[in-house]
């Protein structure tokens, strides 16, 4: 029996490998429904999927800011049974708070958490009435930790990160599996994306000081990390596929495991002293975040941390 997984945001990076790497299964263990906003970015997902399009395969536009769009999709699809539901689709956003108008920082959490809360709410009613299913949000490392000048996006992932760690034990009672995936920085268009808006950003309403922190300090150490420690799509959709397969998988899991410690730093001291002044030092006092970043891991690395990350092999 195939199990059906529904997935967002699949005409590029994360969701589109994933899509591939589950309806390419050896097994054909999946039928998986693609979403995507606008079908006509299908080509780079058709390309790649060669002959599972059609057989385990199926395309459907879904806008996840759409009320219609979502109910219009997920009433298309047969008994309205979604097995899997993965919540991938998500937008960034980079710079100094003085600069990003409040309707900018609104539409981020339209998409990165209203946009998962209604996909959540239309699907998990059926889930919980089958008493089975499993929803799968792509979350991310900043949905544990504070990162300097991603204030709003951060936010955006806090906030579905307290959404379903209260959902998660509600949905304990209905035999519904929540699971939470972390990764650290990834190479996809979400980086060219964001590099092209910072390319764009004028910064009105901020001070000489703060533009030229997110400039000359922030955007070159936050290059360096992306080279030092990105993940490849792939390697975030290996870890889905796991999380997917597991009969009892965790609620939280990160992909990346340099970054276990520094999510840690945070549960180490409840004050929260010790990753606010670490991550001050790491940027202003170092002068080089790369430098600083790996030190820190050095030190606060260890097997038994270690072990607590999903590995994409
Ligand atoms: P991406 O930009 O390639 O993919 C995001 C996808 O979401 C795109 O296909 C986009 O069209 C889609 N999308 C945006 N708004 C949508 C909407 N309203 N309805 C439907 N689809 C919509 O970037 P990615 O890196 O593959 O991002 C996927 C997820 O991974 C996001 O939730 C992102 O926050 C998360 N993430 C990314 C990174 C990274 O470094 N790239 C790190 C951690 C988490």
């Amino acid at each position: 029996e195939q199990r059906v997984v529904l997935i967002t945001g699949c005409s590029s990076g994360i969701g589109l490998r994933i899509a591939v790497l589950l309806a390419r299964d050896e097994h054909k263990r999946y039928h998986v429904i693609a979403t995507m906003r606008d079908l006509k970015k299908k080509d780079r997902l058709v390309e790649a999927e060669g002959d599972a399009y059609g057989k385990t395969l199926t395309l459907l536009a879904l806008d996840v800011c759409s009320d219609e769009s979502v109910k219009q999709c997920i009433d298309s699809v047969k008994d309205r049974h979604i097995d899997i539901l993965i919540n991938n689709a998500g937008v960034g956003m980079l710079g100094p708070v003085e600069s990003i108008s409040l309707d900018e920082m609104k539409k981020v959490f339209e998409t990165n958490f209203f946009g998962t809360v209604r996909m959540i709410k239309e699907i998990m009613p059926d889930m919980k009435k089958r008493r089975s299913g499993h929803i799968i949000v792509m979350s991310s490392v900043m949905g544990l930790q504070g990162v300097i000048f991603n204030d709003v996006y951060t936010a955006s992932k806090f906030a579905i990160e307290g959404f379903c760690e209260s959902l998660a034990v509600q949905l304990l009672k209905f035999d519904v599996k929540l699971s939470m995936i972390e990764p650290g920085p990834v190479h996809t268009e979400f980086e060219t994306k964001m590099m092209e808006e910072v390319a764009k950003m004028e910064y009105p309403g901020a001070d000489a000081d703060t533009v030229r922190y997110f400039k000359d300090v922030y955007l070159p150490s936050s290059i360096d990390i992306f080279q030092a420690m990105g993940q490849t799509p792939d390697d975030i959709a290996n870890c889905v596929k796991k999380v997917v397969e597991s009969s009892r998988p965790r609620f939280r899991n990160l992909t990346n495991s340099l970054y276990t410690p520094i999510v840690a730093m945070k549960y180490a001291d409840e004050t929260g002293g010790l990753s606010v002044h670490a991550f001050y030092n790491l940027l202003f006092n170092f002068g080089s975040l790369m430098h600083f970043t790996m030190s820190l891991l050095k030190c606060l690395t260890c097997s038994c941390l270690r072990r607590r990350t999903i590995s994409p092999d």
